[in-house]
């Protein structure tokens, strides 16, 4: 059986290899991806933003069906029983529990994280999901999809949904608090509705219509349209007066270097700045260290999580559901085949979230 997987050789370009797809690993498996989600990190790709001179394979984001077991795997990481045709999510890389930060419990942090192959001729292949199949190795956590969360929904969890719920864990949202996210993307709507759902107050700032509006819906109780409020200050004093006070956490997942720079103005003295959606080493801001030192900012860089974290996050999907309409926050689909048009239009920002379903073609 033979499988297709889509490599960006550079900048707005986009090839597709086939391979024969191969046996599942002992103790992992061989999945059919059903959908992979166009992630903020595929459009910095196909920008040519990463990857360099020898390119990259997009996708992480995905939902699959079992096609087969390997060797010993008779239940997911969280133990719940497995077979073929049941529908999983897998963590995208694996940690090594062994490096001094994986020992020390902070395997976000971990030194030797794997993640597979660099191009789609190399075997095994199948490692990155904008593919008809993927390979979750042995030691790679996957978990059951729980049966009342569809895999449109269940695809960002391996991802966007598990990195800020890790980083509004790592910066302690609480109760009672206020947030600002700025970005009202995939990772800011799932800033909103965990952080709502226990019980912080949140303000949502971005310049497009349609996400301010999905914004709302994802439990923002208010939001900044950066049209109407262009400058920083603007934004600043707009904060104080929805909340009476500054924001005691910050979240930054619009994925522009200026987006750091407002963050470090709107926290409040002695708030906290979660950083996330800067991820370009190229791109630069200038900032005055200073900010960070007279208003004591306590700032908390996120990148991938602890991997039980996909597990939460599936379930807080099956738990809210329908509170928050997660249905709504993937807003286009194309086939595999069409990848460069989902590419373009993510990157023109007309979607909030782009998937191709791999297996329609
Ligand atoms: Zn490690
Ligand atoms: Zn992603």
């Amino acid at each position: 059986m033979k499988g297709k997987i889509a490599f960006i050789p550079g900048e707005h370009k986009i090839e597709f290899f086939e391979h024969e797809v191969p046996g599942p690993p002992a103790g992992g498996l061989i999945a059919e991806v059903t959908q992979t989600n166009v992630c903020g990190s595929e459009v910095h790709m196909w920008k040519g933003e990463f990857g360099g001179r020898h390119g990259v394979m997009p996708g992480h984001e995905m939902a699959g069906r079992i096609h087969a077991l390997g060797d010993g795997v008779k239940t997911d990481w969280a133990g719940v029983p497995v077979k073929a045709g049941d529908r999983i999510a897998p963590v995208y890389y694996s940690v090594c529990n062994r490096c001094s930060n994986c020992v020390k419990g902070n395997q976000a942090a971990c030194t030797n994280k794997a993640f597979g192959v660099r191009h789609p001729s190399e075997a095994p292949h199948f490692t990155a999901t904008f593919a008809t199949h993927y390979i979750v190795r042995a030691n790679q956590n996957f978990y059951r999809i729980p049966d009342n969360v569809p895999d449109l929904i269940a695809a960002s969890a391996n991802c966007a949904m598990s990195q800020v719920y890790w980083g509004l864990d790592k910066a302690s949202v609480r109760y009672g608090e206020s947030l600002v996210v700025l970005g009202a993307g995939g990772l800011g709507l799932h800033a909103m509705a965990i952080a709502k759902a226990r019980g912080a107050y949140v303000i949502a700032i971005d310049g497009v219509e349609h996400r301010l509006d999905e914004a709302l819906k994802f439990g923002a109780d208010a939001t900044i349209d950066l049209r109407r409020f262009s400058s920083a200050d603007a934004r600043r004093r707009r904060v104080r007066e929805l909340i009476g006070g500054g924001p005691d956490v910050v979240i930054e997942v619009a994925g522009v270097p200026e987006a750091f720079i407002d963050a470090l103005e709107l926290a409040s003295i002695g708030g906290r700045v979660i950083e996330i959606g800067n991820i370009s080493p190229a791109l630069t801001a200038p900032i005055a260290p200073s900010r960070v030192t007279f208003k004591a900012l306590e700032i908390i860089g996120v990148t991938m999580y602890p991997p039980n974290y996909l597990k939460k996050s599936l379930d807080f999907l099956a738990k809210h559901i329908d509170r928050f309409p997660y249905r709504e926050m993937c807003d286009a689909t194309f086939p595999l085949s069409k990848a460069a048009e989902a590419l373009d239009r993510s990157e023109r920002r007309e979607l909030t979230r782009a998937a191709l379903l791999p297996q329609q073609g």
